[in-house]
């Protein structure tokens, strides 16, 4: 009888809280879980960046999870992901990315020994307060814990431009909208750092190609470009 009533408030709390993938809504078996298990290993088509971008001299390497899907269920995650404020699902992409990240053998030794620093790229603080959070600190996050790579602390690195979107911008248009678009306020805590940018959506880099110019400047060391995918 005990086992029944238990089954019938589990029941009674699925049905009041139920929990469902954040990407494509199938049931999740699990409390602490946003995204089911077929959407972070299967779902998506991994990118392979390695073949087709030109970087600028000062990026050392991009590496993008996966290729966005007009339309489709990652573009909706990600579209999530930005304007819901959930901050769980971004850790647990950042988890999968860092995993992927080092499968990846863009590490050939991948050392943990190495010190690394993850720059999640910054915000406008208007655009933060609007929002509540930054979707590439909570990717971040996640991709520390599967790593062991530190995060920039909030405020290290900022946006000081206030820029609006750069949907249906050309490339050296959003080249222009983004140029001194970032400070870091403490460069003496980034001097002979081995930096790596993490971003939600890779489009044209016109975004973190400034930033990674801005750190590189201070650094004097090539940063590396992380993002969940590729536009
Ligand atoms: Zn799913």
């Amino acid at each position: 009888m005990r086992k029944i009533v238990s089954q019938f408030i589990k029941t009674l709390n699925g049905i009041a809280f139920p929990q469902v993938c954040s990407c494509c809504s199938n049931q999740l078996y699990s409390d602490d879980r946003y995204i089911c298990d077929l959407c972070l290993l299967e779902r998506f088509e991994p990118a392979d960046t390695s073949k087709d971008e030109i970087l600028p001299e000062f990026v050392d390497f991009l590496f993008t999870m996966w290729i966005f899907d007009k339309g489709g269920y990652l573009q909706q995650l990600m579209h999530k992901l930005k304007y819901e404020f959930l901050k769980g699902v971004g850790v647990e992409l950042g988890i999968q990315l860092g995993r992927s990240f080092r499968q990846s053998g863009i590490f050939k030794n991948n050392s943990v020994d190495e010190k690394w620093m993850i720059i999640p790229v910054p915000l406008h603080h208007k655009k933060r307060r609007k929002r509540g959070y930054n979707q590439a600190r909570s990717l971040a996050e996640g991709f520390a814990r599967n790593t062991g790579y530190t995060i920039a602390e909030e405020g290290l690195v900022i946006r000081t431009r206030y820029t609006t979107t750069q949907t249906g911008l050309s490339t050296s248009e959003r080249s222009k909208n983004v140029k001194q678009a970032f400070m870091v306020t403490e460069p003496e805590k980034l001097k002979g750092i081995k930096t790596i940018i993490i971003d939600d959506v890779y489009t044209t880099g016109a975004t973190t190609f400034e930033l990674a110019r801005i750190i590189t400047e201070i650094t004097e060391e090539k940063t590396g470009i992380v993002t969940v995918a590729k536009a």
